[in-house]
C-alpha cells in the first residue's frame, strides 16, 4: 500500500557551495525543485567544460528527477570516471540503481561514498541493509517471464507466486486499458514473509505491500485469503504503471488513490469509514502517509480513493494525457484548467462524495 520513490535521495545537500555560473544555477534549481530547469543549466555547463565531474552528476541527479532513469546511470557514471573522488555522484548512484533494481551497482556505488567519508553511520547502515537483502534474494527462487519476474522463497511458496503472476498478467491488461499505460521494462515482484518483509522494507505495520522499483510484499498463508492477495498485488501495480508513466510529481493522495480505485471489488468498507471519521484535507496528504497510525491512515486511503475516482471520472478518456501533465511538473489544479475542468468543482465534488465538509 506504500509507495516509495527517489527524491528522498535529495536529503543529501547539494554540492553547490563556492560554485559560480550556469553549475550553481543547476544546483540551486534542483533544490528548487526545478529540474528541467537544472538539467538545461548543466547542459550550458558541460558544453563550456565537459570534464566537469559535479556538473555531470548534477545532470544526472536532474535527469533522475524528470525520471530518465537510463540518462541519470550515464551521466553518473561519468561523473565518477572524470572524478573518482567524487562520493556525491557515487551516493546519488546508489540510489538510482537501487532503485532501477540493480543491487549489486548500489551496494558498489555506496561503498564507494563510504571510502570518501569513512566516519558516516548511515552510508554504513544502508549498505548492511542493502547486503541483507542481496543475501536473502540470493536464497530465493526466480519465476522469470517476460513482464513479470518473481522472486520467492521456494517451493512452498510456487502456487503463490503462479497467483501472482496470473493478477499481474490480468492487472497488465486493464490497468493498461484505462491509462492507457503499459511498462516497458519487465517488472520485479518478491514476495516475503512478514518477517522478512517488515525487516527489508521497514514499513508502518498497517502496510501490506510496497513498490520501489519493485513490487514487495508479504505472502505467507495469503492464499487462505485471495481476494486479499488480489487487492494488494493489483495496487503496487498501480503504482508501478503509474511510476512508468508519470514519474515525478504525483502527489500520494494521487498515486494511493488511483491505487485503490483500481484494486478488484468494492471500497464500501473503506469509504464507509469516512462517514464517523475526522476528514484530513487533501493538502496534507501530498507527501508519504508513512507518518500516519493505522487509523488516519485508513482515512487516508478512503479520501484518496474517492478523489481519483472522482477525476477517473470527470477526465473520461482524457485522463493519462491529465497524468502525464502532472507527471511533468504541471499541478492537479492547472492541469485540470487545461481540460476546461474547474478545481473548486473538483473539490465540492470530493467533499459531496467523500461526506466531509
Ligand atoms: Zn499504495
Amino acid at each position: 500500500m506504500r509507495v516509495i520513490l527517489l527524491s528522498l535521495a535529495l536529503a543529501a545537500p547539494s554540492p553547490q557551495a563556492g560554485l559560480q555560473g550556469p553549475s550553481r544555477t543547476g544546483w540551486e534549481a534542483i533544490q528548487n525543485g526545478e529540474p528541467e530547469k537544472a538539467a538545461s543549466a548543466f547542459r550550458e555547463a558541460l558544453s563550456a567544460n565537459p570534464r566537469d565531474a559535479l556538473s555531470q552528476a548534477g545532470a544526472g541527479v536532474a535527469a533522475h528527477l524528470l525520471g530518465r532513469e537510463d540518462e541519470a546511470l550515464r551521466s553518473l557514471k561519468k561523473a565518477l570516471e572524470l572524478n573518482p573522488d567524487l562520493s556525491y555522484a557515487s551516493y546519488m548512484l546508489g540510489q538510482v540503481a537501487y532503485a532501477q533494481g540493480d543491487l549489486d551497482l548500489a551496494i558498489r556505488s555506496l561503498e564507494r561514498a563510504l571510502k570518501a567519508s569513512p566516519g558516516s553511520r548511515t552510508l554504513a547502515a544502508q549498505i548492511e541493509q542493502w547486503k541483507k537483502e542481496a543475501a536473502l534474494h540470493d536464497t530465493f527462487v526466480q519465476r522469470p517471464g517476460a513482464r513479470f519476474t518473481i522472486l520467492f522463497e521456494g517451493p512452498a511458496q510456487k502456487a503463490v507466486a503462479d497467483r501472482v503472476n496470473a493478477v499481474l498478467e490480468q492487472a497488465y491488461v486493464r490497468i493498461g486499458r484505462t491509462l492507457n499505460e503499459y511498462p516497458p521494462e519487465t517488472i520485479t515482484a518478491i514476495l516475503y514473509t512478514k518477517q522478512q518483509f517488515r525487516d527489508i522494507t521497514r514499513s508502518p505495520s498497517w502496510a501490506a505491500g510496497v513498490y520501489d522499483g519493485r513490487i514487495r510484499i508479504p505472502v505467507q498463508g495469503a492464499l487462505r485469503d485471495p481476494g486479499e492477495l488480489d487487492r494488494v498485488v493489483t495496487h503496487e501495480y498501480v503504482h508501478a504503471v503509474l511510476h512508468s508513466l508519470a514519474p515525478r510529481g504525483v502527489p500520494t493522495w494521487l498515486n494511493e488513490g488511483l491505487a485503490t480505485y483500481f484494486e478488484p471489488g468494492d471500497h464500501a468498507w473503506l469509504t464507509q469509514r469516512l462517514r464517523t471519521a475526522n476528514p484530513i484535507p487533501l493538502r496534507m496528504l501530498e507527501e508519504s502517509f508513512d507518518r500516519l497510525d493505522g487509523e488516519d491512515a485508513l482515512v487516508a486511503y478512503a479520501e484518496s480513493c474517492v478523489a481519483a475516482r472522482v477525476l477517473v471520472e470527470r477526465l473520461g478518456p482524457s485522463f493519462p494525457t491529465f497524468l502525464q501533465y502532472v507527471g511533468n511538473g504541471t499541478s492537479v489544479d492547472q492541469a485540470l484548467l487545461l481540460f476546461n475542468i474547474s478545481p473548486d468543482d473538483i473539490q465540492r465534488e470530493w467533499s459531496r462524495r467523500a461526506g466531509t465538509k
